[in-house]
């Protein structure tokens, strides 16, 4: 059999990461990437990138844990190298502050990221509406570097990468053997799955270069994200709404949440207002399958519905769509031999 030819649709951080991936695993094979739109117009680019995992409901927790690891350790030794400012990777440490105290004190990913430690009652003086927190080092991406980064990698391995928007994998078939969908939230359309829905974010970016901590409350609802050159505020969480248009009520709402967290942050300036569309369902599809049409048949690994923690799950799920593309490869080259007796 030829070098197997291998279509990602997709160029937020699971596509990228992916074609990536599989480029590093599978030898041999010649790896495209297919998106409509390339950064800075996906959905991440617009978030915030902090590695803080959210939970998939439908996802068992060491599966979870070992995906957070593996993101993880890959993007802290980029921010340990030469790479980082390029890649827009650094270590960051904050704290999860909670008006209450959370039924688990300890998250499953606490001995993943650096230090993790109950916040002390000197500390949480920072916090009067709040009784409990946690404080701890880990990673962000500034994300649209960390996309471009992926990009110039792939260039270098080669990796074609095309401008052009998929209406139905079929259309794939004539020209590569093995598609993978790394559409996000666009697979709802690709491949009709009703079990994935948005859940729209709306960010602003601001200049407050004196914030230095991240600070996030614990329901997830206001966050403070500093990165390189700006600093996210968040932020909303609304279902089923698929509108890409910033509200200005909602803006200064996140706007006033920050600032009662962080006061300083009322002489920030330069507020840019961002808005996304989670890929969200109850877990990643992170599957193999295998199309049949008449007698032709089309090989297909689905990665997407990420929701809100593609960022700190990318390079774990990205390395297990990779192990699916090896499968494929193995099961097309068994068959080509078998053909052949
Ligand atoms: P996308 O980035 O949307 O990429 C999908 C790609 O597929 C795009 O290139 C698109 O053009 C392409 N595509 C879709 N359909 C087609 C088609 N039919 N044909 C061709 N191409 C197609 N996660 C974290 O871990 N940490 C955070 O701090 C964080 N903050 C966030 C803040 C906000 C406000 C939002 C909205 C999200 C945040 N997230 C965060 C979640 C994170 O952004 C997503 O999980 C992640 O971006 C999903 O990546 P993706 O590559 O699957 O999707």
């Amino acid at each position: 059999m030829a070098a197997p030819k291998v279509a990602v649709i997709g160029a937020g951080v699971i596509g990228l990461s992916t074609a990536l991936c599989i480029v590093e695993t599978c030898p041999g094979c010649s790896v495209t990437v297919l998106a409509d739109q390339f950064s800075p117009n996906t959905t991440s680019d617009v978030a915030a990138g902090i590695l803080i995992p959210h939970t998939y409901p439908g996802t068992p927790i060491h599966v979870q844990k070992q995906w957070f690891k593996e993101t993880f350790t890959y993007l802290f030794a980029i921010s340990n190298s030469a790479e980082a400012s390029e890649a827009g990777i650094h270590l960051i440490s904050g704290w999860q502050v909670f008006k209450n105290t959370p039924k688990e004190e300890l998250p499953f990913w606490s001995d993943v990221v650096l230090g993790f430690r109950l916040m002390s009652e000197a500390e949480l003086q920072k916090f009067p509406q709040h009784r409990f927190g946690q404080a701890f080092t880990t990673l962000k991406c500034d994300c649209p570097p960390y996309l471009l980064w992926l990009q110039k990698r792939l260039k270098a391995t080669g990796v074609q990468m095309y401008t052009r928007k998929v209406a139905d994998l079929w259309e794939l078939h004539s020209e590569y053997n093995i598609v993978v969908n790394c559409a996000g939230i666009g697979a709802h359309q690709l491949v009709g799955d009703e079990k994935l829905f948005p859940v729209r974010g709306q960010v602003l970016k601001v200049h407050a270069p004196w914030v230095k901590n991240f600070i996030r409350d614990g329901d997830g609802s206001t966050y403070i994200y500093p990165g390189v050159h700006k600093v996210t505020l968040g932020g909303t969480r609304e279902q089923e709404s698929w509108s890409l248009s910033p509200d200005p009520g909602t803006t200064k709402d996140i706007f006033d949440r920050c600032c009662s967290l962080e006061p300083s942050l009322h002489r920030a300036q330069d507020i840019t207002v961002r808005v996304g569309l989670r890929p969200s369902r109850q877990s990643v599809r992170l599957q193999r399958e295998v199309l049949s049409q008449g007698g032709d048949k089309l090989s297909v690994v689905h990665n997407y519905g990420h929701g809100a923690g593609g960022f700190s799950m990318h390079r774990g799920t990205a390395k297990e769509a990779a192990r699916l593309v090896g499968d494929c490869i193995a099961a097309l080259q068994d068959s080509s031999s078998r053909a052949k007796l």
